[in-house]
């Protein structure tokens, strides 16, 4: 096979190769809101860039249909440079009606639209390995083709990360699966479910599981649901509720506003910083799931101490020795992010990563310890902060890791 140019990357380089090898500035990994913006950003500071994956895939096909944003819609654009990409761009361009709480649908249009807007310099597939070669990157795509790189952003978000409790891992997947897996609830229809977890996950799923005929009980070991932003008037103060809360409204009055500055997280020290992280996103449902859950049988302050298979069931024992029988237990149990689970980072590449039980060690310009290796996303929380969790990181992180980059040139070896 003859070598051939990767569109939008530049100059082939081996014609030999039996794969095609190309050039490119800058690989972004993931083509989701992350790797979306900081594309844009990169792209408008004149580099080479290339995004690979899917666009938005993970909120198409592994976050079930009629889910809702619990992020406000201030905080639901995807960052470029000019501001002329906002989710309020796309509702004037496409002709849809502004809504809140935003359906899942309509963002996942919202993030194809904007990707549009970049023009050509997406390719669909996925990244199968990334090796360091001599001072460059090799990626090796799952077509077989390698591509060279002097760069790589991984925004490859938190789909491997899910956590599966061990008293569920003797389960085969037909009986246990984690929320976001991509199972269609209308498949649960007429049948037992057991929702096991108290955060937006869980009770939004117990949710549409109940609204498609599923017999659902969430089962959670906090003592009481907790819910997102049940005192709204204090956002309706003025001047004081601005000082309380940032737009992104990510986490209670007073942390909400130091979660808005990344910059001054990551000077804190880390006991600190993993307090305000974990308070920001403890387990709650937004305000809007109440009234969908009046109907749905709710047990806290009770965990699952075995879950076995009886034939095409799963018999639960419970801590207080009471059993449940269901058909299908559905694991709202958060994520653990451990970058040694992306499968496309060679053991070689990670463990030269500094780390932090999993999160990598980033530098104000989201450098990791290996040059020209960078992480955007969640797995840049445990550094900058909740906000990177969320889709309003966007901004600060393409502003922070396009500013890096600039200043120290696409191949210099400076992180
Ligand atoms: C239930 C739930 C609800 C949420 N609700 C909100 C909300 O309301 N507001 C909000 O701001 N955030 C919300 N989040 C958080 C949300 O996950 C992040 O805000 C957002 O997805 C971060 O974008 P990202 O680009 O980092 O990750 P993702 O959107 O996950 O994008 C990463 C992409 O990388 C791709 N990828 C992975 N590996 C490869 C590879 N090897 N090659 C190519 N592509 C690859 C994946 O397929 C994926 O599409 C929610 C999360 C969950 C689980």
């Amino acid at each position: 096979m003859a070598s051939t140019e990767l569109k939008g990357c530049g100059v082939p380089r081996d014609k030999s190769a039996t794969a095609s090898v190309s050039d490119c500035d800058i690989a972004i990994v993931g083509a989701g809101p992350y790797g979306l913006s900081a594309a844009a950003h990169l792209k408008a500071k004149g580099f080479a860039v290339r995004v690979f994956g899917e666009p938005m895939e993970f909120w198409a096909d592994k976050m079930p249909a009629g889910m809702l944003l619990r992020s406000p819609r201030e905080a639901s654009s995807i960052s470029d440079p000019t501001r002329a990409f906002t989710l309020e761009a796309y509702e004037a361009t496409s002709g849809k009606e502004p809504a809140a709480p935003l359906p899942i649908e309509t963002f996942v249009e919202y993030g194809r639209w904007f990707q549009h807007q970049l023009g050509s310099d997406l390719d669909t597939r996925s990244v199968a390995r990334v090796d360091r070669d001599g001072d460059e990157f090799r990626l090796t795509l799952q077509s077989g083709e390698s591509v060279r790189t002097t760069r790589v952003v991984v925004a490859a978000g938190i789909g491997p990360f899910r956590r599966k409790p061990d008293q569920f891992k003797g389960l085969a997947h037909t009986q246990a699966s984690h929320c976001y897996e991509g199972r269609k609830f209308g498949e649960f229809s007429g049948r037992k479910v057991a929702v096991i977890g108290a955060g937006q996950s869980a009770l939004e799923s117990a949710a549409l599981l109940y609204e498609s005929g599923a017999e659902v009980e969430v089962i959670a070991h906090i003592s009481e649901l907790r819910w997102i932003g049940m005192h709204s008037w204090l956002h309706h103060l003025g001047p004081i509720s601005s000082m309380l809360y940032s737009k992104h409204d990510v986490g209670p009055a007073g942390i909400s506003r130091l979660v808005a500055a990344p910059n001054l997280v990551r000077r804190l020290p880390l006991p600190l910083r993993d307090k305000i992280r974990k308070r920001a996103v403890r387990a709650a449902g937004s305000r809007w799931l109440p009234p969908r859950l009046r109907e749905v049988k709710i047990t806290t302050g009770r965990a699952v101490n075995t879950a076995s298979s009886v034939g095409d069931e799963v018999a639960l024992r419970l801590d207080d020795a009471s059993e449940r029988r269901v058909h299908h237990v559905l694991l709202g149990t958060g994520y653990d992010v451990n970058i040694a689970r992306y499968d496309f980072l060679p053991p070689e590449l990670t463990q030269n990563v500094r780390q932090l039980d999993g999160y990598p060690v980033l530098t104000g310009g989201f450098s990791s310890s290996v040059a020209g290796l960078h992480f955007i996303g969640a797995t840049a929380a445990r550094s900058f902060g909740p906000l990177l969790y969320f889709v309003a990181g966007t901004e600060f992180a393409s502003l922070a890791l396009a500013k890096n980059i600039a200043r120290n040139g696409a191949h210099s070896k400076q992180q």
